[in-house]
């Protein structure tokens, strides 16, 4: 159990837009310092360290790229030093490269890879470090309904979110001694840039009971729920997905 007087702190990646700005949004709700990562937008970083603020909490933004070995333990790093904790880390940063197998390119192929896995592994591993001297921190992996079921179009993307749940499984099993909890979230279809400009939603929508597409905020409850109220529940991947069909 946190003590009152410790503020947890939790790390965000892709914290600017989309699901991980709610992500990190209600992680300033519930009581956390966060530091996020973007890509590119500083704009869209600004803003939701300005909501953060309007919340009466506390947010910084980092520009670091998710597939940089450099940036992610940087990140890690700079974070504990400043912090002298870590309580949460949700890798969440994620892009598509959407084509048919035949015509994936090694460069799509490559880029998913490396934003969508590998970094995952790089702030994973580093967090590790720190999370296990601490004994205590929980994991969140933003992994993808694709991961689980396949969707044509997306050979890249879905075999890097199934890695994440072998990821999340095998890092769960290694770090729970250490009252470390590591599981994945897989969001079905989510309102957000990413699935701004998706062909056939009509279509997609007849294959979702709850007959809606989630919101960001559906996800970040998931996430908050994993951090705050998750601590015999590792090695878990919760589908957050309308109850989705695929
Ligand atoms: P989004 O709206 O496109 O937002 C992506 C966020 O990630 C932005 O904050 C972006 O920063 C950041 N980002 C992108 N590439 C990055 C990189 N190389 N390094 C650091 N940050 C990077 O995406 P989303 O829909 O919220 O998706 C978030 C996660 O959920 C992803 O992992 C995605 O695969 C997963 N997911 C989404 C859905 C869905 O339906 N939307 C479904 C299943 C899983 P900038 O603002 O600087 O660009």
């Amino acid at each position: 159990m946190m003590s009152d007087k410790i503020t947890p702190v939790a790390i965000v990646t892709g914290g600017s837009r989309g699901i991980g700005k709610a992500c990190v949004l209600a992680l300033v709700e519930a009581g956390y310092k966060v530091v996020f990562t973007y890509h590119s937008n500083e704009s869209a970083a600004k803003n939701v360290v300005q909501l953060a603020t309007e919340l009466g909490g506390f947010a910084k933004a980092v520009k670091a790229d998710a597939g940089s070995k450099v940036a992610s333990q940087a990140l890690i790093d700079e974070t504990f030093t400043e912090f002298g904790r870590l309580d949460a880390l949700v890798n969440n940063a994620g892009i598509t490269k959407d084509t048919l197998l035949i015509r994936m390119s090694d460069d799509d192929w490559d880029q998913v890879l490396q934003t969508n896995l590998t970094g995952v592994f790089y702030t994973t591993r580093a967090a590790a470090k720190v999370m296990m001297k601490q004994r205590s921190g929980a994991i969140v992996n933003i992994s993808s309904v694709s991961g689980i079921y396949g969707n044509a179009g997306q050979t890249n993307y879905s075999a890097a979110k199934a890695g994440l749940i072998g990821l999340t499984k095998s890092v769960a099993k290694e770090l729970g001694s250490r009252g470390v909890t590591v599981n994945a979230v897989a969001p079905g279809f989510i309102d957000t840039d990413m699935t701004d400009d998706l062909p056939h939603k009509e279509k997609i929508l007849d294959h979702i009971p709850l007959k809606r597409f989630g919101q960001p905020e559906d996800i970040a409850k998931a996430v908050v729920f994993l951090v705050t109220s998750g601590q015999y529940i590792t090695g878990q991947t919760l589908q957050v997905d309308g109850g989705i069909v695929l």
